[in-house]
């Protein structure tokens, strides 16, 4: 049998992906494929896997051979379970991948890729044993790379030795990272880029991306980097996510943008539960991404957060979670300190 060169993507869905992240990463893993199908070594050895985590981790696609390989679906969740992402791949890797013994040799060193842009929520330390951190030479090789600027690169730096950041993470950025890895991944299916200590030699670099060199500080402790809070529109009901940024010079979250959602989104993410945060940390509120409507507000009966416009205080609004009228809007900057649910990834 083959010696097969397993290959996982790690992939954070979490609603910091939100606003094209995890198109381009759709459209990077079509390309991936398509490319590798059409390398006789890749086609020969490579099995893919997609393994995401948002709240939870869950195994989008098992290690499947290239040409059996269905594209996943993939959604974006509250929730950045990076603990729950490296134990998901701790069990597979033990399950899926063939060791070497007396009479056969197992599969290659499987090759992990994991994509993240966010702070974990859960404790990803308990899991570094299972996945070798500290076993030289390490049981799988695990790069990760880091999209954005709100990444905590000292936590990569404890899960493996190459870290990457990439902070543009716009579609053209994300096309530049895929085109890199699938040259790595294709180089690797070669062995010719495997090195006398079982490392992947990596492929240069795209210009976009770099290596995090030296000790990363730790982010600080504090509030989380970003808040993302569920809304719906009050003149269309669709749904729609508020993305928010700690000002650590103001000591409270500014809007940043709100992006559409689809109602399978929504619902998806309605599982995931963060404890909520009081109202007086919000400065403002993104214009609606559906209507326009510059502010929002909070229903006093089922929690529902809707858009609403300041210039309407005397028309009642229709709450588009229960279908209460409301008499009046409370807007989110307003100060009356109601309580709002969080969905952070
Ligand atoms: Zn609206
Ligand atoms: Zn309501």
């Amino acid at each position: 049998m083959n010696r097969r060169l397993p290959v996982y993507l790690l992939i954070d869905c979490s609603e910091s992906m939100i606003g094209g992240g995890i198109e381009a990463v759709r459209a990077g893993i079509s390309a991936m494929l398509s490319k590798l199908r059409v390398d006789p070594h890749a086609l020969d050895t490579v099995h893919l896997s997609v393994i995401t985590f948002d709240a939870e981790a869950r195994v989008a696609v098992p290690m499947t051979p290239l040409l059996d390989f269905q594209e996943p679906h993939l959604s974006i969740r509250p929730g950045t379970a990076l603990g729950a992402a490296l134990t998901l791949l701790a069990n597979r890797i033990q399950t899926e991948v063939r060791k070497t013994s007396q009479d056969t040799k197992g599969d290659y060193r499987p090759l992990v890729l994991l994509l993240t842009d966010g702070q974990p929520g859960d404790d990803w330390r308990a899991p570094l044993s299972r996945i070798g951190a500290q076993v030289r030479p390490r049981p799988a090789n695990i790069y990760s790379i880091g999209c954005g600027t709100d990444v905590d690169y000292s936590v990569l730096q404890s899960i493996t030795d190459v870290v990457l950041r990439m902070e543009d993470m716009g579609p053209e950025s994300f096309g530049k990272l895929f085109i890199w890895l699938t040259a790595s991944v294709s180089s690797a299916s070669q062995g010719v880029g495997e090195t006398n200590d079982g490392k992947i030699k990596l492929e240069k670099l795209p210009d976009n991306v770099e290596a995090v060199t030296g000790k990363a500080a730790p982010l600080e402790d504090g509030p989380p980097r970003q808040a993302f809070l569920r809304a719906r529109c009050a003149t269309k009901r669709f749904p729609y996510l508020m993305r928010y940024r700690f000002d650590t010079m103001v000591g409270c979250y500014q809007p940043v943008k709100a992006h559409r959602l689809s109602e399978e989104d929504a619902q998806a993410a309605s599982k995931g539960h963060l404890p909520d945060i009081p109202s007086q940390l919000l400065n403002g509120a993104p214009a609606c991404p559906w209507c326009e409507n510059p502010g929002a507000g909070s229903c006093g009966n089922c929690g529902t957060i809707f858009c609403s416009s300041p210039y309407a205080m005397t028309a009642e609004t229709k709450c588009p979670g229960c279908g209460n009228m409301l008499k009046r809007n409370h807007r989110a900057d307003s100060g009356e300190g109601f309580n709002v649910r969080q969905s952070g990834g």
